[in-house]
């Protein structure tokens, strides 16, 4: 049996998932798992596609531990249960693909070379998902592994949603929007296809909602303009990172507080969003469970910001058929839902409550002008099925 496995490494978990080609020449969802607690004490949890436990450990004192040294106890765990299975090649999400990689592309030399010059632009994953490449590479030097791009979905969309109001040579040189969670929206518009194909040829807004979180504007299932742009951290508040912010406050903090580059870098990735308003955590499930108003007034502007941010994509999209929710919070969190749906009531567009408690697929009210829905993201099923099409296309 052949295999192909997907990995999706991040700044404080390696999220990973194993997928068979069966006779059919589909692959079929084997098992799953991650890594997380990364630089705290790292634990693996991985489980059968029939929900049933395969591991479950805890590297104790593991604080030390490194992405590549925890990819090698992975590795060895994996050697001795793939069942048979021969792994094929490895896919990775790789979060910024520049202006060049448009498509997945099998990972070479020069490949890496100019991805990792591309980590300036996105420090908080791009290191993380080179790193784990690299430690591949060093495991199995003969295993194909290819980098899917977050960026890649966005490529082709309208020049002027890829353009910063700044001199063009800087423009030409690559400080442009480019867009990210691009594998999360590619599977949302395949599914949507396949769930309502009248919608998915219409206007719809995307919103994934999770500790990063963006909206996509897509027109017949291609982005035509989303909320985060040059950097993962322009957009929707987030969980640690602010989103949209005008750039006098950055001038701000520099010249007038005396901060750093990379004290500013630290503010605005790491402890603004959710975190920062709030002064309590960065987690959705926390915050609204919490009665403090920090807590409060921070759900309140992640939800008024969404909400704006949605109006401007209508705008970009000229009207709006279909709101799609996904990632942690828009898969999870009817609350959330509710309160942003209410915001955008002046759209014609409201929930049912029962739907909207049960997470289920459909949640629009009868008659509302916009269908909403909740679809699950699956970005690990996304690389590999773009892993398996490189390889074959290698043929
Ligand atoms: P990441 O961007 O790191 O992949 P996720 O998509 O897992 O993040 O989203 C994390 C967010 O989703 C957190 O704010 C968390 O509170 C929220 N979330 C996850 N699961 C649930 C749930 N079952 N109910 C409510 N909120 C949830």
């Amino acid at each position: 049996m052949k295999a192909v496995v997907s990995l999706n490494s991040g700044s404080s978990s390696i999220k990973f998932a194993l997928f068979t080609l069966d006779d059919a020449g589909n692959l079929v969802h084997s098992a799953g798992g991650k890594i997380e607690k990364i630089g705290i004490e790292p634990s693996l949890a991985a489980r059968r596609a029939d929900g049933s436990a395969l591991v479950e450990r805890t590297w104790k004192d593991g604080a030390d531990l490194t992405h590549a040294q925890l990819l090698k106890d992975l590795f060895d765990w994996a050697i001795e249960h793939l069942e048979g299975r021969e792994v094929m090649a490895i896919g990775h999400r790789v979060v910024h693909g520049g202006m060049r990689f448009a498509s997945p592309r099998l990972i070479d030399a020069d490949v890496l070379a100019e991805l990792d010059a591309l980590c300036p632009l996105a420090p908080l994953h791009q290191p993380h998902n080179l790193a784990a490449i690299q430690a591949v590479a060093a495991l199995a030097p003969d295993l194909p592994q290819v980098a899917c791009f977050d960026t890649a979905f966005h490529h082709d969309k309208p020049e002027v949603a890829g353009r910063l109001a700044l001199p063009r040579a800087l423009h030409d040189q690559g400080i442009r929007r480019y867009g990210f969670h691009g594998l999360s929206y590619e599977y949302i518009a395949r599914q949507l296809q396949a769930i309502d194909g009248e919608l998915a040829g219409g206007r719809v807004i995307a919103a994934h909602l999770g500790n990063g979180a963006s909206l996509c504007a897509m027109q017949g299932g291609k982005s035509v303009d989303t909320t985060m742009g040059f950097t993962a951290l322009d957009g929707l508040m987030m969980g640690t990172r602010c989103g949209t912010l005008d750039p006098g406050v950055v001038l701000h903090l520099q010249t007038q507080l005396g901060m750093s580059p990379d004290e500013v870098d630290d503010l605005l990735y790491r402890k603004s969003g959710l975190l920062g308003v709030s002064g309590i955590s960065s987690d959705m499930r926390t915050l609204v469970a919490h009665t403090s108003p920090e807590a409060q007034e921070a759900v309140e502007l992640f939800i008024w910001r969404a909400a704006r941010e949605f109006g401007a994509l209508t705008a970009s999209l000229g009207g709006v058929d279909g709101l799609v929710f996904t990632a942690g919070i828009g898969e999870n969190h009817a609350e959330v839902r509710k309160r942003m749906c209410e915001r955008l009531s002046w759209l014609g567009l409201s929930i049912d409550a029962e739907a909207n408690a049960a997470n289920a697929p459909d949640i629009s009210a009868t008659g509302s002008r916009v269908k909403v829905l909740v679809i699950p993201t699956d970005e690990e099923r996304m690389i590999a099925d773009h892993t398996l099409a490189v390889l074959q296309s290698q043929r």
